[in-house]
C-alpha cells in the first residue's frame, strides 16, 4: 500500500531540496505522451520509463529512463524522481508497481492491474461486481488442461478461443466453429491458460471510462460507442442518444461498480458488447477492461472540458476529481498505418492538407517514425455544433484518408 501522507501533489512546486512537483509513466507510447501533455500543461514535470529510445512520450518529457520496465535501477530512478506514478500499459509487470508503490503513490495499483492482466481473473471480477448493476459476461469456460478442452459445453460453440494474457487489438484469439477447430485453435495458441467465449450476436459495442480517487470519489464520462474493424477499434462516437438511455446508465453503473469493487484509483475502462436477446433495445455484456486511459476516450481531449488524461493527472495527484462535461458531439476516426501506404504498397503521406481544411477537426499524431500496418499513428477527433455535421465532416475526413471499412459512417 502506498504512503498517501505526501498528497496531494500541487502542480507547479517546488520542493524544500529544490525539485519540481514531478509525476511519472511507466511506458512512453502514445498514452503516455498525452499523459506527459496533460500534466505538462498543468504545471507538472514528468518522468517517462519505457526502454525505446524513440518512445512517443519520451522526447515529450523531461526525463526520459530507458531501461526495461522490471530494471531494478530504473525503478529506483523513477521512484527517486517522481512524486507519484501511474502506467500507460496494463502488460507492465504488476511487481514494478508493487516496488514503486512500497516508495510513492502509485494509480492503478499492482492488484488491480494484475486482474485486468488476466481474462480468467477479470472475469470472475466482473461477475462478482457488474452482476450488481444486472450486467454479466459472455457465457465462457476456462481451458488451461486437456479434461477441460474436452469438457466444453456444447453451447459454448461456435465461439472465440482468447489467450489469457497478452492479448489486444484482437491478437491472441481465434474463432472456432466445432470442437475440432477449437483443439486445432488451442494447439495454435501453444496451449496457453485461455477461455472459450461463445460467440454473441453484437448489435453494437460501447466503452464507459471512470475516474477514481484514493478517497474513493468517482466520476464518470458518457458511453462511447465503437466501431472494431478487423479487431482494431476504427471509429467512437459519443454524443447525447448514441445509446438508448437505460442501457448507457447500467454501463456506467456497471463501470463504477468494478472501480469500486476493485478499490481501484485513476483511469478505469470497461468494453461492453450490446447484443441482440430479442429485446427491443438488446442486453448488455461486459467484456474486458483496462486499467488506463483508453483509445475510446481520446476524444475527450477536444470534445469534454476535462480530458481522461487530466483526470488521470487529478487522480493519482490526489487533486480533486471534476464530473466532466462533454461541450461537443464527437466523432474519432483512429489512424493506422496502413494509411501511410497505396494500394500499390507505396509510401505515401495522407493529405493533411485538405483533412485539416474541414471544420472541427483535430488531428493528433504520436510521432512514431515507422508506419507499419495496424500500428497506431495518431487519430483526427470531429467536433462541432450538431450530430448531422460532425457526422457528415467525419465521412469527407474518412473518404480523403481513404479509410477502409468506413463507408457506413
Ligand atoms: P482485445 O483485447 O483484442 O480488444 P476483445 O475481447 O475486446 O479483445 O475482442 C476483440 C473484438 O472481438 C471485440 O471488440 C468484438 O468485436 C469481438 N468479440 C470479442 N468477443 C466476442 C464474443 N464473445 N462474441 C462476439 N464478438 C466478440
Ligand atoms: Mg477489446
Amino acid at each position: 500500500m502506498s504512503d498517501l501522507s505526501s498528497l496531494p501533489i500541487l502542480p507547479g512546486t517546488v520542493s524544500a531540496s529544490g525539485r519540481p512537483a514531478t509525476l511519472g509513466v511507466l511506458g512512453g507510447g502514445q498514452l503516455g505522451r498525452m499523459f506527459v501533455h496533460a500534466a505538462q500543461r498543468l504545471g507538472y514535470f514528468t518522468a517517462v520509463l519505457d526502454p525505446d529510445p524513440q518512445s512517443p512520450a519520451g522526447g515529450g518529457s523531461h526525463h526520459h529512463i530507458q531501461t526495461a520496465y522490471d530494471d531494478a535501477q530504473g525503478l529506483r530512478q523513477l521512484a527517486g524522481l517522481c512524486a507519484a506514478i501511474t502506467t500507460e500499459f496494463e502488460n507492465v509487470p504488476a511487481a514494478s508497481l508493487q516496488t514503486l508503490a512500497a516508495q510513492r503513490p502509485v494509480a492503478p495499483g499492482a492488484a488491480a492491474v494484475a486482474i485486468a492482466q488476466d481474462r480468467i481473473q477479470e472475469k470472475s471480477h466482473f461477475i462478482a461486481s457488474a452482476g450488481v448493476a444486472g450486467v454479466s459476461c459472455a457465457p465462457y469456460a476456462v481451458i488451461e488442461t486437456v479434461a477441460q478442452l474436452q469438457g466444453v459445453p456444447a453451447d459454448l460453440l461456435p465461439g472465440i478461443l482468447k489467450t489469457a494474457r497478452m492479448g489486444y487489438d484482437g491478437k491472441g484469439q481465434l474463432r472456432v466453429k466445432d470442437g475440432a477447430e477449437l483443439a486445432a485453435a488451442w494447439t495454435e495458441l501453444k496451449q496457453v491458460p485461455c477461455v472459450l467465449e461463445k460467440m454473441l450476436p453484437l448489435k453494437a459495442e460501447c466503452s464507459v471510462i471512470v475516474v477514481r480517487g484514493w478517497n474513493g470519489d468517482i466520476v464518470s464520462f458518457p458511453p462511447q460507442c465503437n466501431l472494431h474493424v478487423g479487431g482494431i477499434l476504427a471509429v467512437t462516437e459519443v454524443f447525447e442518444g448514441n445509446m438508448h438511455a437505460v442501457l448507457a446508465k447500467r454501463a456506467q453503473d456497471a463501470t463504477k461498480s468494478i472501480a469500486n469493487h476493485l478499490g481501484y484509483v485513476g483511469v478505469l475502462c470497461v468494453e461492453f458488447f450490446v447484443i441482440d436477446d430479442g429485446s427491443e433495445h438488446g442486453a448488455l455484456v461486459v467484456n474486458e477492461m483496462a486499467p488506463r486511459p483508453h483509445n475510446s476516450g481520446h476524444y475527450t481531449l477536444d470534445a469534454c472540458d476535462v480530458s481522461q488524461f487530466d483526470l488521470q493527472v487529478h487522480a493519482m495527484a490526489g487533486l480533486p476529481l471534476p464530473a466532466p462535461r462533454q461541450h461537443s458531439p464527437a466523432i474519432m476516426l483512429n489512424l493506422l498505418g496502413d494509411m501511410w501506404f497505396d494500394a500499390s504498397g507505396q509510401a505515401r503521406t495522407p493529405d493533411w492538407q485538405a483533412v485539416l481544411a474541414l471544420p472541427g477537426t483535430h488531428l493528433h499524431l504520436y510521432g512514431k517514425p515507422d508506419a507499419r500496418s495496424g500500428r497506431k499513428m495518431g487519430h483526427l477527433t470531429i467536433t462541432g455544433a450538431d450530430v448531422a455535421g460532425v457526422k457528415a465532416t467525419a465521412r469527407r475526413a474518412a473518404e480523403i484518408l481513404g479509410l477502409p471499412g468506413l463507408e457506413e459512417l
